[in-house]
């Protein structure tokens, strides 16, 4: 069917309309402060408190930022926690839809899942990863106790488990806990997105992502220089957890399609060839106490460490 608009019958139908009502369309900041609660200021100043209650961020080597550096300098800062970035508001949001993602897509999956279980009601850990558990035994740092004093670990495990029925202790529901990756050698900490089994019983890893049609588009040509990070950081996850392959779980923000994208470890071992060089050197800086010395590159431009705490020069 066709619609035959009154062009200039809308336009001044438009008109009357925002005389009427102050036209906020134009941007009258005064009709819209005085008549509407502030939202903006309101969802900024949620965003903010979140990030203070975000997740614990275990110290070490986090494969999402090794992926993402080639220089020594930043891997030695990232590792002493040199500097918090400082990420706008809308860039908090992103990563809070990550986030989001991660939860959806690990609900759709849970009985599928394998890894920790947390339980809703009394919060303690199922099949916590048994080094990590050593890991948090080892510190009793205040801050690290009471970002943890929400968690229990009921029953440790060396690998990741299926959903329990129900909590052992209380009988409450499960919720997926990501698997966490740690290598006491390498320093080498993180938590993968989400563990399944194939049908002859081999681990499987997952990571879910949201791209537009044209990322993915870009994607299955394996093109791109997101691509190349995000393969680099699942490569490494792989590698830690000796998973042979993984799927990364595309939703595709425009049609809401989900897209599988396969990686294998062995074709990618050559990418991560150099992470781990720079991995084995900074243990060398870290071992001796030793800030690495280093000049301007390419990465410094985007570096969180580039005022205050490298100051490389030009
Ligand atoms: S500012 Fe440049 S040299 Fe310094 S850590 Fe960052 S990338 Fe490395
Ligand atoms: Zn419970």
């Amino acid at each position: 069917m066709m619609f035959n608009f009154d062009r200039e019958k809308l336009d001044k139908d438009w008109d009357e309309f925002a005389d009427l009502i102050g036209s906020p369309i134009d941007g009258d900041a005064q009709f819209l402060s005085a008549d509407f609660p502030d939202i903006i200021s309101w969802i900024e100043h949620g965003v903010a408190e979140g990030q203070k209650h975000g997740k614990f961020r275990m110290p070490g080597l986090h494969p999402s930022f090794i992926s993402g550096s080639s220089c020594v300098a930043a891997y030695y800062h990232h590792y002493m926690n040199a500097a918090k970035p400082n990420f706008s508001n809308g860039v908090l949001r992103i990563f809070d839809n990550g986030h989001a993602l991660h939860s959806r897509y690990q609900r759709y999956l849970q009985e599928n899942l394998y890894g920790t279980w947390k339980c809703e009601s009394c919060k303690v850990l199922i099949g916590a990863n048994s080094k990590y558990v050593s890991w948090m035994n080892s510190r009793n740092s205040a801050s690290t106790l009471a970002d943890l004093k929400d968690t229990t670990v009921a029953y440790q495990s060396d690998v990741p488990i299926a959903r329990p029925e129900k909590c052992p202790e209380c009988g409450g529901s499960m919720i997926y806990h990501e698997w966490r990756v740690i290598n006491e050698e390498n320093g080498i900490v993180g938590e993968i997105d989400g563990i399944v089994k194939n049908s002859r019983g081999d681990f499987v890893g997952l990571e879910f992502k949201s791209v537009n049609s044209r990322t993915f588009k870009k994607f299955q040509q394996r093109e791109g220089d997101i691509l190349l990070k995000y393969r680099k950081q699942f490569a490494i996850y792989l590698k830690e957890l000796d998973i042979a392959y993984g799927l990364f779980v595309f939703e595709n923000k425009d049609t809401q399609h989900v897209e599988l994208l396969p990686v294998y470890l062995e074709e990618e071992l050559e990418l991560v060839e150099p992470v781990y060089e720079l991995v084995n050197k900074v243990n060398l800086f870290l071992l001796k106490g030793k800030i690495p010395k280093v000049s301007y590159n390419e990465d410094c431009s985007s570096c969180d460490f580039y005022r205050g705490v490298c100051d490389p020069g030009r």
